[in-house]
């Protein structure tokens, strides 16, 4: 190739390699912006009329082609129309679909076992905006009702499904069509489930909410977030154009990692559900085991909902030590395979002790309120040889 710029101007433009074929895999575009090969066709792509990428923020060939493969996941055999994006975490995926459809003077209508980021973010940040959290028990459809029927300003009717710690599940099918009665949208926190095990859109929810982070790239490298919607027209005009504003959007790597994820969530989706469906059965027999919260187990109040909802039980489980605080410390401190880590849906198993970890400055009366006893541990069951996990419960046991 003949060169006759200068070494600078050399240094500062790129080559481009047209002679390539079409690469395989999903390369990462690690680029902030795009070039236009003439003005009119810069002018039609700004006004929308022709396909074609502009500015970073607004997306690019990897976080758009990932964010169109969680959207056809979400929607998978419905034959919605769905539209995706993905945002920089699953918090600001929160606080973009808030920020995009909530005003001053709107209420959000919630349980109180949500994510506890997912709280913070409604009391702390929209609080000070005028947007109001009422939390009521969403299970208690009766209660929702009176609720939704008394006070038109609510606008949001927010859920995790199944919830922290206790593994506890919430109709959706019943919120969704109340919500909806009354002039709300519905919200789900699919974080737990993943498309594989649960598909909220099915059930009439408005949006789906996704922590990435977790199952969905399932290695624990990358942080990022997603909304997925069938309302085509408030993703695009009022959504998108909040993410965009905000500037919430995710990067071309994440975006990547999460692709990589994906490959392989159906495959591990299966294990996570069978290895914690084994470990809540060995648990359940253990002497030191006062109580295992895993939807799986017949005996779990929500078995026959989250059986209705879901296709396995996830890979989520709690258990309550007999011995309190004390058995929660010395059982964590026992452990030599299982990792103590907070974050979950990675593929080795993490475990976390509440009591002295993340709920650690939460007043107790507020912790056991939310069902958060000393005794409790959560386990994010791995996709290790269940032998292995179950040798090192069993050993940190005694
Ligand atoms: C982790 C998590 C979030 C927050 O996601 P980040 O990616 O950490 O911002 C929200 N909801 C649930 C259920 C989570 O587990």
């Amino acid at each position: 190739m003949k060169n006759t710029k200068g070494f600078g101007t050399t240094c500062v433009h790129d080559l481009h390699d047209f002679r390539t074929t079409r690469p395989h895999q999903l390369p990462i575009y690690a680029t902030s912006s795009f070039e236009f090969d003439s003005l009119d066709q810069g002018i039609s792509i700004f006004q929308g009329q022709e396909q074609g990428h502009i500015y970073g923020r607004f997306g690019n060939p990897t976080i758009d082609m990932v964010a169109a493969k969680l959207g056809q996941l979400e929607a998978h055999g419905t034959g919605m129309e769905v539209f995706s994006l993905l945002t920089s975490s699953g918090m600001s995926a929160i606080s973009t679909l808030g920020l995009a459809l909530l005003k001053k003077g709107d209420k959000i209508l919630t349980q109180g076992n949500l994510y506890g980021g997912t709280t913070e973010l409604f009391t702390r940040i929209f609080g000070n905006m005028g947007v109001e959290l009422i939390l009521v028990n969403l299970q208690d459809i009766d209660q929702v009702r009176d609720q939704l029927s008394k006070d038109p300003h609510i606008k949001m009717v927010y859920f995790e499904t199944p919830a922290n710690p206790t593994m506890a599940c919430v109709d959706m099918e019943a919120l969704a069509t109340l919500a909806h009665e009354y002039g709300a949208v519905a919200v789900a926190d699919n974080t737990f489930c993943t498309p594989y095990l649960q598909q909220p859109l099915k059930f009439g929810v408005d949006y789906v909410i996704h922590s990435t982070t977790k199952f969905l790239n399932g290695h624990g490298n990358s942080v990022a977030g997603a909304i997925v919607s069938p309302h085509m027209d408030t993703m695009r005009d009022v959504v998108w154009k909040a993410l965009k504003l905000i500037g919430t959007n995710c990067n071309a790597w994440d975006a990547w990692l999460i692709n990589n994820g994906l490959k392989t969530l159906e495959v591990r989706m299966d294990r996570h559900c069978s290895n914690a469906m084994e470990i809540a059965r060995f648990l359940d027999q253990h002497p030191a085991v006062e109580r295992v919260n895993y939807t799986g187990l017949p005996g779990h109040p929500d078995h026959q909902l989250a059986s209705r909802q879901m296709t396995q039980h996830g890979g989520m489980l709690s258990f309550e030590l007999a011995g309190g605080l004390e058995a929660g410390k010395q059982f964590m401190n026992n452990l030599q395979l299982c990792t103590m880590a907070p974050t979950l849906g990675d593929v080795d198993t993490l475990i976390l002790h509440p009591a002295s970890m993340s709920h650690a400055f939460i007043p107790k009366a507020i912790r056991l309120e939310n069902g958060i006893t000393d005794g409790l541990i959560r386990i994010s069951v791995g996709i290790e040889n269940v032998g292995d996990i179950v040798a090192d419960l069993e050993q940190s046991l005694l």
